[in-house]
């Protein structure tokens, strides 16, 4: 039969951008391309009739390329096919010989058809087509019967002008947009949970991703940045390779501690990684900053205090988890694969001066007024320039 697997990929939200449509669908196509690069060489990727369609060699493993395509971007569900020539008797014959293989393979006994012709000059109408076919299968599989209500087999027909194509499954991709239709921004990654979860889902929206990660060297230790790193590899496999700043905060948070009052280290770290991150997203190119913030998780994510946050940088500041629940934050890790990497204790930078009574709603004259006490200006420009880039490439 084929001498290679074909796979119908279907872009979802991308169909819905009107005059942009082909731009949309020209990046995702380019978006398969790439990922299926990295593993495989005998395959082809085509856009057709706001379809793409990706065709590899046999000798591939067919899950293995399913899973590639679904963690691209705009992709909204994949169907592993088979294509015949677009007139009833070859179609009845494929769809003939692809029952009996899911005969043997899933003892199927109940199936039913749904056809759709995109062709609206194939002479014979839908439904027809779906009563033709169906009839063929039952006197090709005589084991098998129509059930209308619960098949065990959905069985889908798409007869297209020049070639038709029979599948049953639909696998969910994330959805989402071609990464790289919605500008750069730069992410604030820990080594926790949230950060490589807010990154995913503004990267998932299309966004290219760079990244910073702060440290205080040698108070946290050279394992913790290691595991920073191979969160950022995770989300690689996602949204490709970038660029990692690797900052030491610790001479900031020292003069900190030495000239400020305790209860503010939290909230004054935080507004000095904010300017930073904004100065190194000004130098590369991002349009925002990216955090994994979430109301009211810790004494540094009340109201009061992401105002105070929020007010020390002019870039927009976006914060996908803000109104998510901790453990739909943890589902989500656990999908897209960060979560076992992110639950290793390992020190953060933001837990080695941590207060035993922290500001939950801190005011921002105050913080203002102990700010004035330090160079700020001189401290950030100096971190910024003190940082070391290190280029993640995808695991
Ligand atoms: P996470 O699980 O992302 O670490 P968290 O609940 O521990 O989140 P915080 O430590 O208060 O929250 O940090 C809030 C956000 O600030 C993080 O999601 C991340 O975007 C940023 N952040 C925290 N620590 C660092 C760090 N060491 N380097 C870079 N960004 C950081
Ligand atoms: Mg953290």
């Amino acid at each position: 039969m084929n001498q290679e697997h074909i796979f119908i990929v279907r872009c979802g939200e991308v169909a819905l951008k009107g005059m942009n449509k082909p731009y949309f669908e020209r990046m995702l196509a380019e978006r398969i391309r790439k990922l299926l690069k990295r593993k495989f060489d005998r395959f082809d990727v085509k856009r057709h009739e706001g379809l793409i369609f990706v065709r590899a060699d046999k000798e591939y493993d067919k899950e293995a390329i399913i899973k590639e395509i679904s963690k691209v971007f705009g992709v909204a569900s994949i169907s592993p096919a088979v294509e015949t020539e677009s007139n009833l008797d070859a179609i009845g014959e494929a769809a003939i010989e692809y029952m009996n293989e899911l005969i043997e393979e899933k003892g199927i006994k109940t199936f039913k058809v749904n056809a759709k012709r995109a062709d609206k000059n194939f002479p014979v109408k839908s439904p027809e087509i779906g009563r033709i076919i169906g009839a063929k299968i039952l006197i090709g599989c005589k084991v098998l019967k129509v059930d209308v209500h619960n098949p065990d087999c959905l069985l889908f027909v798409d007869v297209r002008h020049d070639k038709s194509y029979i599948y049953q499954d639909k696998i969910a991709g994330f959805g989402g947009l071609p990464l790289g239709t919605n500008g750069k921004g730069m992410t604030l990654l820990s080594g926790g949970i949230d950060s490589p979860v807010a990154t995913w889902m503004m990267a998932k929206r299309g966004m290219l991703i760079e990244a910073i990660h702060f440290h205080s060297y040698p108070y946290t230790s050279q394992r913790a940045q290691e595991k920073v790193e191979e969160l950022a590899k995770i989300v690689a496999t996602y949204c490709g390779r970038f660029k990692m700043h690797v900052i030491n905060l610790l001479p900031i948070q020292e003069q900190i501690v030495q000239n400020c009052p305790e209860e503010e280290t939290t909230i004054l770290v935080r507004r000095f990684m904010m300017r930073i991150a904004e100065q190194v997203a000004c130098e590369t190119g991002c349009g925002m900053l990216i955090t994994g913030e979430n109301l009211g998780q810790v004494a540094s994510q009340t109201a009061e205090a992401l105002v105070v946050t929020d007010a020390s940088v002019q870039m927009p500041v976006m914060r996908p988890l803000i109104a998510m629940d901790k453990v739909d934050i943890m589902d989500k890790a656990r999908e897209i694969g960060t979560y076992e990497t992110s639950i290793q204790p390992y020190e953060d930078c933001c837990t080695v001066f941590l207060p035993k009574h922290p500001a939950t709603k801190p005011k921002l004259e105050r913080i203002l007024a102990s700010e004035s006490k330090l160079d700020c200006d001189k401290l950030i420009a100096d971190a910024v320039a003190s940082r070391e880039t290190i280029d993640i490439k995808p695991e």
